[in-house]
């Protein structure tokens, strides 16, 4: 018996969320906590970085003409005219031919040399200096402008940012970095079963995992998650909460109530309050899943299942959440691998298989529908195209790690 007439695909109803995103919205950060935020903008260097020709070791600035052939049983004898001072560009240091200046790392090259010798191929005696090994020209110096240059694009909007990205914007002047805004997504745990986590469960009570179980992803995923708490199974409860959360939040998650028995609550408020754009996707687990607007903001109805909420939360709110941060790569990290048994699949409906990975082999994890056990046994999913009757041992699949 399926109630749900009109089953949308993946694919659809992916197009149908990101038709509706709402743009990102944007904020300065300081560029030292900007890490793991996405880049709203693109980044030019400000200036030519180097802003000069810079030694990279402590050592004798040269012409490298001068040291052709040096050896240590040849050394070429070179006259050292000073030393150069840090933090510095000093106009009168000039590297004649057959003579040399002392040069510490990140000093400024002195005009007419090209090169610099390292200090340990080197032996001074007073004003002279023994230079037992050749260099060639450029050997030793960072060129002016070869790391950036002025008005180069470093950085393209939509990358997520690393440690090492937030030194590389520092060094291009960026104090404050313009990213996307932390969606604000509120949780809303549905059912007259559910009891919070701090109370242990009666008969025919539930602890309500899927608010924790959001909340930590969304975290992680760069959002910001607004916990609502538990509400009964009771129109009046769905109205007030949700009347509260939408000014509140960007989107809107309700867990449970999704599919369509009489006690299912939340299509039904969705309609009454907005619009309901899908009631039952493709895609297995996770049928009765809701994509609904209210007030211009989206609305999930996700299952009830802890694992099926989780795959609808992967495989269908994760795309609005990319395009809400403006994100270019997808965050979700994948992985290749083998499978290693048959899996068979109902043609017509988007399946996606949790799976153990382990030496680059996916072993899928069959179980009832509402264990959650699967859910901490598993590495991630593989999803089986809605067109294939399965997936056969030993073919190769993406996995899609939680
Ligand atoms: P529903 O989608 O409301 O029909 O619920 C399906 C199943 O998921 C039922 O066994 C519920 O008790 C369970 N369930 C619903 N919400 C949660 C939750 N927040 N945490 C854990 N289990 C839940
Ligand atoms: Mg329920």
């Amino acid at each position: 018996m399926s109630r749900f007439l009109n089953i949308v695909p993946v694919a659809e109803a992916v197009a149908i969320v990101i038709r509706f995103s709402p743009e990102p919205a944007m904020e300065k950060v300081p560029v030292e906590s900007a890490a793991g935020r996405i880049l709203a903008a693109d980044i030019t260097a400000d200036t030519d970085i180097p802003g000069f020709d810079r030694s990279v070791v402590d050592g004798y600035a040269v012409r490298a003409a001068d040291t052709a052939g040096a050896g240590d049983a040849i050394p070429a004898l070179l006259h050292c005219t000073g030393r150069i001072t840090m933090g510095r560009q000093d106009e009168k240091a000039v590297v004649g031919p057959a003579s040399c200046a002392y040069i510490p790392t990140g000093g400024v090259l002195p005009a007419g040399a090209d090169a610099v010798v390292m200090v340990e191929y080197t032996e001074d005696e007073s004003d002279t200096v023994l230079v037992k090994k050749a260099v060639s020209h450029g050997e030793n110096v960072l060129l002016h402008d070869e790391d950036f240059k002025k008005g180069e694009i470093v950085f393209f909007a939509g990358r997520q940012i690393t440690p090492q990205d937030a030194g590389v914007l520092a060094a291009c002047g960026c104090a404050m970095v313009t990213v996307a805004k932390k969606p604000i997504v509120g949780i809303i745990s549905t059912g007259n079963e559910l009891v919070p986590v701090t109370v242990v469960p009666g008969p025919g009570q539930v602890r309500d995992a899927n608010a924790s179980m959001l909340a930590a992803y969304l975290t992680e995923y760069g959002c910001i998650p607004r916990l609502y708490g538990i509400i009964a199974d009771e129109r009046e409860a769905f109205e007030s909460v949700l009347t509260r959360a939408l000014p509140e939040c960007d989107v809107i998650l309700l867990s449970g109530g999704s599919s369509k028995d009489d006690r299912d609550m939340t299509a039904a408020v969705i309609a009454a309050m907005g619009k309901v754009l899908v009631h039952g996707i493709a895609i297995a687990p996770g049928k009765p899943t809701i994509i609904g607007r209210i007030a211009e903001k989206p609305v999930f109805g996700l299952p009830g299942h802890p694992a099926s909420a989780f795959v609808v939360l992967v495989a269908i709110v994760r795309p609005l959440l990319d395009r809400m941060l403006g994100i270019s790569q997808p965050l979700q990290r994948t992985e290749r691998a083998t499978i290693a048994v048959n899996i068979p699949s109902q043609r017509g409906r988007e399946e996606y298989v949790r799976v153990s990975l382990k030496n680059g082999v996916a072993t899928p994890l069959f179980g009832k529908s509402g264990l959650l056990n699967t859910l901490i046994r598993s590495n991630g999913l593989i999803r089986i195209p809605a067109g294939a009757e399965g997936l056969e041992q030993g073919s190769v699949v993406e996995v899609i790690l939680w």
